[in-house]
C-alpha cells in the first residue's frame, strides 16, 4: 500500500488525517502552519516540505484547503504537486471548491497523466472527528473504486455523484441548503425571544415535527448557548454562496434566497463575525430586532 499525501491540516483536515493514521495508512503531511504539521506529526505522520515534494513521495495525495486559489496554487502553483506527481496517480481534492475551477486544474492534470477526484464533504468538524462525514464524490467510476477505502474511513456516506466537479455542484447545493436553514432557524427563533416564548421551548416542541432538520438539532442548541466559535466560518460560507450564485448565473439559475443570505453573512463579516460560526447569522437578526 503506497504512502498518502495530505495537504490543508485545518479544522477538518487534522481530524480527517488522523483518521487515516487509525486506518492504517502511512501519511506524508503539509502545511504552511507549522503547528498544525507538528499535531499531525506527532500522530503518527511524516512531513514534508512543499506540496511537489508530497506528491513525489505519494500515489495518492488529498488535499482539504480554503478555496479555489489556494487548490490551485498548491496544485499548480511553483512547487505544486503538478511538479513532483507521477503518471497514473491520484489527486482528491476535498476541499469545496467552485466545479469550474475543478474541472480546470483536472484538465491540466490530465495533461501530465495524473487523475483527479473532487471529494468535498459535509458534517462539519464533530463528523471529521468521528469520521462519519457525508462525501460527495465527482470523476471516473474506477478512480472512485480505486480511493474508496481511502475515503470511507473518514466518511459514513461516501456517493459518487457523477464526473469530475460533480462532487463541488452537489456541495453547492448542501451549502445553499445550511445556510437558508441556518437563517430560517434565526428569524423563527428570534420572533420567539421578542414576543415572550423561551426558544429553548420553542425548539423543544419543534424538532421532533416537519420543521425539526440536523441542521436544526446541530446549530440550535449552539446559538442558544451563544456558543459562535467555528466550526464553520462565515467568511468560508460567503465564499461557497459567491461560488453558488456564480455557478447558478453560469448556468441560468436564478437563486433568490441565496442571494438574500448571502448578503446576511456579508453584513455580519463587516460587523467583524467572518471568523465566527454561521451560527451566527442569529446576531443579525436581533440586532435589526433589537433582541
Ligand atoms: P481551515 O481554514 O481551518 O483550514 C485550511 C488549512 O489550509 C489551514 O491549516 C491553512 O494553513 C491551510 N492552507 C492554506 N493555504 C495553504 C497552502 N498554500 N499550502 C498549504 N496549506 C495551506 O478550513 P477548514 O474549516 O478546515 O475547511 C477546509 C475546507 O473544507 C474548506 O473548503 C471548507 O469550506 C470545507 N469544509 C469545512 C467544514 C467546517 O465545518 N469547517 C465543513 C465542510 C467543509
Amino acid at each position: 500500500m503506497g504512502k498518502i499525501g495530505f495537504i490543508g491540516l485545518g479544522i477538518m483536515g487534522k481530524p480527517m488525517s488522523k483518521n487515516l493514521i487509525k486506518a492504517g495508512y502511512q501519511l506524508v503531511v503539509y502545511d504552511i502552519v507549522k503547528e498544525a504539521v507538528a499535531e499531525v506529526v506527532a500522530a503518527g505522520a511524516e512531513p514534508a516540505g512543499s506540496p511537489r515534494e508530497v506528491a513525489a513521495r505519494c500515489d495518492k495525495f488529498i488535499t482539504m484547503l480554503p478555496n479555489s486559489p489556494h487548490v490551485k496554487e498548491v496544485v499548480l502553483g511553483d512547487n505544486g504537486i503538478i511538479e513532483g506527481a507521477q503518471q497514473g496517480s491520484i489527486l482528491i481534492d476535498m476541499s469545496s471548491i467552485d466545479p469550474m475551477v475543478t474541472r480546470e486544474i483536472a484538465a491540466k492534470l490530465k495533461e501530465k497523466g495524473i487523475r483527479m477526484l473532487d471529494a468535498p464533504v459535509s458534517g462539519g468538524e464533530p463528523k471529521a472527528i468521528d469520521g462519519t462525514l457525508s462525501i460527495m464524490v465527482g470523476g471516473r467510476q474506477e478512480d472512485f473504486d480505486e480511493c474508496y477505502d481511502i475515503l470511507k474511513a473518514m466518511g459514513a456516506s461516501v456517493v459518487r455523484v457523477g464526473d469530475i466537479g460533480a462532487g463541488n455542484v452537489t456541495k453547492l447545493a448542501n451549502q445553499i441548503i445550511v445556510a437558508l436553514n441556518i437563517a430560517a432557524m434565526s428569524e423563527a427563533l428570534v420572533l420567539a425571544t421578542k414576543a415572550g416564548v423561551e426558544p429553548e421551548l420553542v425548539y423543544q416542541a419543534i424538532r421532533g415535527g416537519l420543521a425539526g432538520s440536523a441542521v436544526l438539532d446541530a446549530k440550535a442548541p449552539l446559538v442558544m448557548a451563544r456558543k459562535f466559535n467555528p466550526g464553520f466560518r462565515i467568511n468560508l460560507h460567503i465564499k461557497d454562496l459567491a461560488n453558488a450564485l456564480a455557478a447558478g448565473h453560469e448556468v441560468g439559475v436564478p437563486l433568490p434566497l441565496t442571494a438574500t443570505v448571502m448578503e446576511i453573512l456579508q453584513a455580519l463579516k463587516v460587523d467583524g463575525l467572518g471568523d465566527a460560526d454561521h451560527g451566527a447569522i442569529i446576531r443579525f437578526y436581533e440586532k435589526l430586532a433589537q433582541v
